[in-house]
């Protein structure tokens, strides 16, 4: 039995529980968390920011399209005014004739509208060669002539009636640029006879719409649906009478047959990326496009944009660092556990030890007392409840004294070592016990043997000591030799006490010395028989 406990020992290693399994578990839950969470957050971000962008581009394309109807309908307005007073001029030349006083009276009404009309700038009528008939600028800035006037060839060539919207030019009454909106006059044939001008001041449209705040970048045009500018808030001098037929605006309404609607494009102009709302008049071919630059519309979003993105990121640093902390906590606490088993095994392994080295004779390494005490009363205890047969051998060396006096007590001990060796030889290590009872005596616990097979085994060991050819000159043997005692319990005992066993086997000890040793002399609890080599 104690050699079955030292192989344990020395061949199995103890099985210890990993809590690092555990643990680094735990650590791999917190990251993938720590994932998933930081993942979510960055999303969260990214939605919000990406739909706040939607939300203040949407706000602006509807603030710069609204603009742009409420000017279109202005300038139309504008224009409306000034064709209802050429008109009316028209008539009464058609009328009254081209007289002094009809001129005179023309002058006169026409600069009452004046007062009321603040876009309008002059009107003036000029005949068929030119040259001017009425003005309502008293010193004109250079000698009038609408001949070499693009909307003079126009009137002069087409017998269109209805109101003719020119280029900007610079008014040779005023010195200003104006937009020349104009009429033909008809003789009662229908021959060109003349034009009759209204001049739509430049500068007028371009401070009203400077009024709109629509950012440093943003700007606001009108112009024809040819693609010449009238009036641009941004570089307006730059601006017009550039021709703008091929920017998107244009594009979309004259192609896409769109009249009214928001774009985001580069401009033409200035290749700058603006939000553009548009609306095309229904009765004139002008239009109005407001743009907001989509930087300038962005603005705020952006600095709204920067702080979510700060926020989440000091959200992920926190984060990040409580992560780092939990971390390196749980490792601690493996390395902590790790530590604990491992001495905890220790500690077990050094009990087992101390276990072998209590239960073991230092010489023999078989069994000692206390462990052979121990092993009989448990052997005998489980016979009492399973009712089977156990036996037990007692071995005792003979003529040792003269032995030890012989050689001397060293050689004592190695002889003692060599019997051991043959009695662990002799029994089945997994069931049997064998142990050293005293002195030069040994014990062997047979459980499971019976009257049959004990004096087998006891054969096994005397025979095998004879074997060994130790010389014993003290011995009338010749050799070292030993006497066993047999006690045999058979399965219907009634025996109280494994003393009784001891006692018997003894006494079987004692029959085999007194017989003349190098014997077994066998003790069936009552009965002692005799068997030697
Ligand atoms: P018998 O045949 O009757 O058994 O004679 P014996 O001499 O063997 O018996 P006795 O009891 O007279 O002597 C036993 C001797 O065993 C005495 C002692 O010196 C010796 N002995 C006991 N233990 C040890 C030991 O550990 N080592 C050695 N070398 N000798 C031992
Ligand atoms: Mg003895
Ligand atoms: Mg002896």
């Amino acid at each position: 039995m104690v050699a079955a406990q030292k192989e344990m020992l020395f061949s199995q290693a103890i099985p210890v529980q990993t809590p690092q399994s555990k643990i680094g578990h735990a650590r791999r839950l917190v990251v993938i968390m720590a994932g998933f969470i930081s993942l979510a957050v960055i999303l969260l971000t990214y939605v919000q920011v990406t739909w706040d962008k939607r939300v203040a581009v949407e706000q602006h394309v509807e603030e710069v399209k609204n603009l742009s109807t409420a000017l279109t309908l202005q300038a139309e307005s504008t224009i409306r005014d000034a064709h209802t007073v050429l008109l009316s001029i028209q008539a009464k030349l058609a009328l009254s004739g081209y007289t002094e006083a009809n001129f005179a009276e023309i002058r006169e009404l026409s600069r009452v509208q004046l007062g009321v009309l603040r876009e309008l700038e002059s009107f003036a009528v000029a005949d068929a060669d030119g040259a001017a008939l009425m003005t309502t600028v008293e010193t004109a800035a250079a000698p009038f002539t609408a001949a070499d006037r693009e909307f003079f060839a126009y009137h002069r060539i087409t017998r269109n009636p209805s109101l003719y919207i020119g280029s900007p030019i610079r008014s040779r009454l005023t010195g200003n640029w104006v937009i020349p909106l104009s009429l033909r006059l008809n003789d009662p044939e229908g021959n060109f006879r003349g034009v009759a001008l209204a001049s739509l001041n430049v500068q007028r449209f371009i401070d009203f719409y400077q009024e709109f705040d629509l950012g440093p970048e943003g700007s606001i045009s009108l112009f024809k649906r040819d693609g010449y500018i009238l009036a641009r808030s941004r570089m307006p001098a730059e601006s017009i009478g550039i021709n703008i037929s091929k920017s998107p605006v244009l594009q979309m309404m004259n192609e896409h047959g769109v009249p009214r609607g928001t774009l985001t494009a580069k401009s033409v102009i200035d290749g700058m990326t603006r939000i553009y709302g548009f609306d095309a008049s229904t009765r004139y071919p002008i239009a109005v496009a407001a743009a907001i630059s989509e930087h300038d519309a962005l603005t705020v979003w952006r600095s709204r944009a920067m702080q979510a993105w700060l926020l989440s990121a000091i959200t992920l640093v926190i984060f990040t660092g409580m992560t780092a902390l939990i971390w390196r906590a749980l490792t601690r606490q493996e390395r902590m556990e790790t530590r604990l088993q491992a001495m905890h095994s220790e500690l077990a392994q050094a009990n087992l030890t101390l276990e072998v080295i209590a239960s073991e004779d230092a010489l023999t390494r078989l069994a000692n007392r206390r462990k052979f005490d121990e092993t009989l009363d448990t052997a005998f205890r489980s016979l009492r409840s399973r009712d089977r047969p156990m036996a037990l051998l007692l071995i005792d060396v003979d003529y040792f004294k003269r032995f030890n006096d012989g050689y001397g007590h060293p050689e004592g001990d190695e002889a003692l070592k060599r019997v051991a060796d043959v009695l662990r030889q002799s029994i089945r290590n997994d069931v049997d016990t064998a142990a050293r009872y005293g002195g030069e005596e040994f014990a062997l616990i047979l459980p499971t043997a019976n009257a049959e097979s004990a004096p087998v085994v006891a054969e096994r060991v005397r025979s095998g000591v004879e074997a060994l050819r130790i010389t014993n000159e003290g011995s009338p043997y010749g050799t070292l030799t030993v006497s066993i005692g047999i006690a045999v319990l058979p399965s219907n005992h009634r025996l109280q006490d494994p003393k009784d066993l001891l006692l018997a086997a003894d006494k079987a000890l004692y029959a085999a010395k007194a017989e003349g040793r190098n014997r077994i002399a066998h003790q069936s609890v009552c009965r002692s028989v005799f068997t030697n080599g």
